[in-house]
């Protein structure tokens, strides 16, 4: 059985919020090593192996968020891979509780594929994941359902979008949810996907603004970090 005390890790870093409605905001970022989700556009594939990353001491990590944080920045991202896989899960929640004692705010991004209603209560705001086609990974429209009626006010979803395809499924799920007779009272943010090695996408950034603009559903963010640094730059 898996020691919760300790905690696979990519990496620790201070860096602004890159993407999404807190785009700019100062964070300690902790990237959970290990994702089983697969998505065909990830960006962090260096984050799915569960047998790389520094196994660390909640106390370890703690201590490093402390001291990258230097009394000047009060937000922790939990980020991964993926953060409540079953191998990470317990861990991180006991992580979640040392840093809140420390008197940080914590922000969570997560796949979307799962709901721990421990961990979502205990967080200050919850940034999900609801896939597009082009990741080859199916959201659940009854887990935006679970976040919205128990969460509102403290999550955004987050969606990458690469082509006409994954816009056009995002508005037949926006209304899909809305006929089921739902408002729509939480934000919903497309991200342009920006690949590895890729010029900055203007073409498709674009294209998405365009057609956002026809519906009005969405908030367009980009990913400020790979403008700043490009698309390859890890822990920034
Ligand atoms: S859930 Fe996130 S880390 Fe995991 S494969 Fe998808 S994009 Fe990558």
């Amino acid at each position: 059985m898996k020691d919760i005390r300790y905690l696979s890790i990519n990496g620790i870093y201070k860096a602004i919020e890159g993407e999404g409605v807190n785009l700019g905001r100062p964070q300690i970022f902790v990237r959970v090593q290990g994702c089983n989700v697969r998505c065909k556009n990830c960006d962090s594939c260096s984050t799915w192996s569960f047998s790389s990353g520094s196994v660390m001491s909640l106390d370890e990590i703690v201590a490093t968020v402390v001291s990258l944080a230097e009394e000047k920045i009060g937000w922790v991202s939990v980020t991964g891979g993926d953060p409540l896989d079953h191998a990470h899960v317990g861990s991180v929640v006991h992580l979640i509780y040392l840093l809140k004692e420390r008197g940080f705010k914590i922000n969570i991004e997560v796949t979307g594929q799962e709901i721990n209603n421990e961990i979502f209560d205990l967080v200050d705001y919850i940034s999900a994941d609801f896939k597009t086609p082009s990741s080859g990974v199916v959201s659940s429209l009854s887990n935006l359902k679970q976040l919205s009626e128990k969460f509102l006010g403290k999550f955004q979803i987050k969606s990458i979008v690469e082509d006409r395809g994954d816009f056009d499924y995002l508005v037949n799920s926006y209304q899909t949810f809305k006929n089921s007779g739902k408002d729509i009272l939480f934000q919903w943010v497309i991200t342009p996907a920006y690949m590895p090695n890729e010029e900055f996408p203007r073409e498709r950034f674009t294209s998405i603004v365009e057609w956002n603009l026809e519906v009005g559903y969405f908030l367009v963010i980009g990913q400020q970090h790979k403008w700043i640094y490009g698309p390859n730059r890890s822990n920034v």
